[in-house]
């Protein structure tokens, strides 16, 4: 292994509570040379944001370590429209200011978009909702930053992610979208370019099975599934095949002799 990717939320910190070993964790395996990067499909805040409060928990990073669901929007347009484009956005402060390079056009120029993005977004209404159909029908393309239905919160409770958003609005249009947060490869395959990584040589830790251990598949890369967060023990045996990790921990410290034991 060469690349290591973290998911965040429940592999590193659950809210502002970092995990235990997760610090250590990922000083040890940084001393032995591996690449660490983090992966998250919350869009809502900045990569400046993540490194920082990463840094603030004993986790020393730089906003380049970190891809959210929001700065894969950013590289699926770069990569669509090179030379620039006209968005609108549903969604928060995070992913208007990773998508800061594209013209962000507003409600009163919604039908000149020529893609909607589309992300967790607590101010959302009706109006925006309509807005953003407007757009879809004068031939914008929707762009989900992720299609997560739910999230938790403290005290154990699930809120309506961002995913409920976009499925509201692929309802209106009658079409997909193309989701560039995980389970898609995207955000992965970009990460290992960066880090000059092959499958072979990569390892994606989460502790979603649908979404984290499903992109790791899609990307053909190794998977871990750490029990620290929302898929539990007693799940295993019920996931499908393409949701199945390849190796599964209690927790971060279980990582470090994991990667000492021979495939
Ligand atoms: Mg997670």
């Amino acid at each position: 292994m060469k690349l290591l990717i973290f998911d965040l939320d429940g592999v590193i910190y659950a809210g502002d509570e970092v995990k235990p070993f997760a610090a250590d964790t990922i000083k040890t395996l940084r001393n032995r040379g591996f690449s660490i990067s983090f992966l998250t499909n919350n869009s809502t805040r900045s990569r400046k944001y993540y490194s920082e409060k990463l840094t603030s928990m004993g986790i020393p990073a730089t906003p380049d370590d970190v891809m959210s669901s929001a700065v894969a929007a950013c590289c699926r347009l770069e990569e669509k429209s090179p030379g620039g484009a006209r968005v609108f956005i549903v969604g928060e402060e995070g992913l208007r200011e990773e998508l800061a390079q594209f013209t962000i056009v507003d409600a009163e120029d919604r039908e000149t978009a020529d893609y909607v993005v589309v992300g967790y977004d607590r101010e959302f209404t009706y109006r925006k909702m309509a807005d953003a159909f407007d757009a879809l029908q004068a031939g914008a393309e929707l762009i989900a930053t992720n299609k997560d239905a739910t999230f938790p919160v403290e005290g154990g409770r699930l809120l309506p992610g961002g995913g409920t958003i976009v499925a509201a609005l692929e309802a209106a249009w009658g079409r997909k979208s193309f989701v560039c947060g995980k389970p898609n490869a995207f955000g992965i395959h970009r990460l290992m370019e960066h880090a000059n990584a092959t499958a072979d040589e990569t390892m994606l830790i989460g502790d979603r099975a649908e979404t984290d251990i499903l992109a790791g598949r899609n990307a053909g890369v190794t998977t871990c599934l750490v029990l620290t967060g929302i898929t539990k023990f007693e799940e295993l045996d019920s996931l499908p095949d393409n949701c199945r990790p390849h190796y599964v921990i209690e927790n971060l410290g279980a990582l470090p002799p994991l990667l000492d034991t021979p495939a």
